[in-house]
């Protein structure tokens, strides 16, 4: 189910509800099923879903929405109100400052899309006058570095890596200390991504991450990665302190559920949405008009 999908089957629930004569306890959990059926459809976790229509029930005053002539909107208000509370950890994650260097580090499964958002983020932030630079960790899949290397060439953005060592965190203390040097002020880090959670992973991830002391740690995870969204999110999370997620691939068959589930596992805020493979096609997420287009 693609959002507009989304928006769609939530729309017409709440429009079957609108034209119900009398709207009593039935009419509301036939209409609450119908935008969770919606939802679960959507890939977001049944528990959130779960939770949502519970508060939904409890914040809906039955008498006002039997008296009130406008149903539809108090209702899809108060699934608007749910969503956006969903997607908002309560804390802004950390922002890099011009002329201040920062240290970012990306982490993900492989095919994530990890590496060209990375790339996506450094242009995002040069364009906005930050000198930024690539330093690529991951010495675990051939070619990682090729691939950053034509990404940051192309962007005209410094980068840093090793066909030789196989050591990500020797490189990634290496290409930190460098660029901090040549006083750039965003230094990005990819790391490897592998296609499970391995044990090894994580572990190379935590000495990385130890070793070049992350300003932030982003998490990049597939938008049609589905129901595990959320486990996925979460041993991340347990591992490293992720402190922000790009959803990439919110282009073609995206659903938008899991970056509910990824908000809530890392509690931690989406910053930005992949929306192609192109370097431009990437943009700042803000929750209500993420919102608005999933209820259409
Ligand atoms: P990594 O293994 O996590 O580093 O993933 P890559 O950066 O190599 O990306 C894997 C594939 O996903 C590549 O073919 C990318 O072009 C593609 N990709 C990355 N982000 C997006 C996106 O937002 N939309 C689409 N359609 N493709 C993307």
């Amino acid at each position: 189910m693609v959002l507009a999908q989304l928006g769609g089957s939530i729309s017409r629930a709440l429009a079957q509800m609108s034209n119900a004569t009398v709207i009593d306890e039935k009419v509301l959990n036939e209409c609450l099923n119908e935008i969770s059926r919606a939802l679960l459809q959507a890939d977001v976790q049944f528990k959130m879903v779960r939770d949502m229509q519970a508060n939904i029930k409890r914040i809906v005053n039955l008498e006002a929405l039997a008296a009130g002539t406008n149903k539809r909107r108090i209702m899809q208000q108060a699934v608007f109100t749910e969503l956006c509370t969903m997607l908002d950890p309560g804390k802004p994650s950390f922002t890099p400052k011009k002329g201040k260097p920062s240290v970012v580090m990306f982490v993900g499964l492989q095919g994530s899309g990890k590496t060209t958002t990375c790339t996506k983020y450094a242009y995002y932030h040069q364009k906005k006058g930050f000198k930024p630079a690539l330093v690529c960790a991951d010495t675990f899949r051939a070619g990682a570095f090729d691939q950053l290397k034509q990404n940051a060439t192309k962007a005209k953005i410094p980068f840093y890596g090793s066909y030789m060592e196989s050591d990500p965190v020797k490189i990634a203390v290496e290409g930190v200390e460098r660029f901090k040097k040549e006083n750039c002020d965003l230094i990005i880090v990819d790391t490897s991504g592998r296609h499970k959670q391995e044990a090894a992973l994580f572990e190379e991830m935590r000495q990385v991450s130890e070793a070049t002391k992350p300003d932030l740690v982003i998490f990049v995870m597939d938008s049609s990665i589905g129901q595990a969204a959320f486990d996925q999110a979460q041993a991340f999370k347990q591992s490293v302190s992720v402190g922000a997620v790009i959803i990439t691939k919110m282009d073609g068959h995206a659903k938008g559920g899991g970056a509910l589930s990824a908000v809530a596992a890392t509690k931690s805020p989406v910053i930005f949405i992949g929306t192609g493979e192109h370097i431009d096609e990437f943009e700042v997420f803000d929750v209500k008009p993420f919102v608005s287009r999933l209820l259409g």
